[in-house]
């Protein structure tokens, strides 16, 4: 973070008093965040220069965001909570952690399917920033494309012994199978999480790096990460990321019926802020083309606002250089079936 000061100006006595406490008093947004990613240093940076306002950064992920908002109730300083899934999104406002807010700029900007259900008034308690795909990765050696080109075949007997995922449990694949069962129902969704288990090549541990670094060393053929990690591996200087990445192929799955599983990161103004209109403004700046852009080219998401469109060249290579078909289902939905989806991993032995 810039360390701001107080304008020089206002460093005699005289004029500040002139100006008035309220103005002497320096502008602050209290933030917790769960992204980690470096790169969002310098978007943090422009917005106190646009605006004046500091911003005082807390990390943790999302499990650690919502408990400590919890632990510290109305006497949270937080104003302002970025969290990396949707599913977790829902979560802090099923727990009542995030105040409602009626902004027209994030209304017009963010699609209606990545944010939350409208309150009674119209409030919106989370709204999407930027998007991640859920992809599938596959050993161009072994793997025939057209085998692993949706997320049903991940549990087909023919690939039995392949695949590499990594903790059902993990919020990304939670939102992943949250979605696949609104879509499919619980039944269907069930049996499809027994293949995936009837099909692993060993048991889930890891992160998504891991899983296609698994593919690459051949110890699976199949795995599921979310697009960023492989955008990063694309854009390494690193010979042993490159070589990786030429040893795999990419599929955004279900183009041919619901579209490829698009998750969240995005952002809520605190149940107890004491700054909310700083954090409703630091909100809005987040869905401006500029900060939209900061996430497109940064960590290698796609941004969620209506209109902004990105050339980071490692996207447009993964997706073929075409538009894709994203999922448009409500993401709330996906959000509202993890507890169904974790009862069902207990019951199938999805670890
Ligand atoms: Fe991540």
């Amino acid at each position: 973070m810039s360390k701001t000061s107080l304008p020089a100006l206002l460093g005699t006595c005289a004029l500040a008093l002139a100006a008035g406490a309220a103005t002497a008093q320096e502008q602050v947004v209290n933030l917790y965040s769960a992204r980690h990613y470096s790169t969002d240093e310098a978007l943090y940076n422009d917005f106190t220069k646009a605006t004046g306002i500091k911003i005082n950064r807390v990390d943790a992920d999302d499990a650690g965001i919502l408990a400590r908002l919890k632990a510290e109730g109305t006497a949270s300083p937080a104003d302002v909570i970025l969290l990396v899934d949707a599913a977790r999104l829902y979560k802090g406002e099923m727990e009542g952690l995030f105040k409602p807010i009626q902004s027209k700029l994030l209304n017009d900007a963010i699609p209606a399917h990545l944010r939350s259900q409208p309150a009674a008034d119209g409030g919106i308690a989370w709204y999407g920033l930027s998007t991640r795909a859920r992809v599938i990765v596959y050993n161009k050696a072994k793997v025939q494309k057209d085998d692993v080109d949706t997320y049903e075949e991940l549990g087909d007997p023919k690939n039995k012994g392949k695949l590499c995922i990594r903790s059902g449990s993990h919020p990304y694949n939670l939102s992943l199978f949250g979605a696949v069962t609104e879509h499919l129902g619980e039944q269907k969704a069930q049996a499809w999480l027994q293949g995936m288990v009837d099909n692993l090549a060993r048991p889930p541990k890891g992160g998504d790096t891991d899983q296609i670094k698994a593919v690459a060393a051949g110890e699976c053929d199949i795995a599921v990460t979310n697009s960023y990690y492989l955008a990063r591996m694309m854009r390494s200087n690193k010979p042993e990321d490159t070589a990786v990445v030429n040893k795999v192929g990419v599929v955004f799955p279900n183009q041919q019926s619901w579209g490829t599983h698009m998750n969240i990161a995005g952002g809520a103004v605190a149940r107890h802020a004491k700054h909310p209109e700083n954090a409703i403004k630091f909100l809005e700046y987040l869905a401006s083309a500029q900060a939209q852009n900061y996430f497109a080219n940064g960590n290698n998401e796609w941004p969620a606002a209506q209109g902004v469109t990105t050339d980071n060249p490692a996207l447009k290579a993964m997706a073929g250089g075409k538009p894709f078909k994203s999922e448009t289902i409500p993401i709330s939905a996906v959000g509202a079936n993890t507890v169904k989806v974790q009862q069902m991993l207990d019951r199938v032995g999805f670890k």
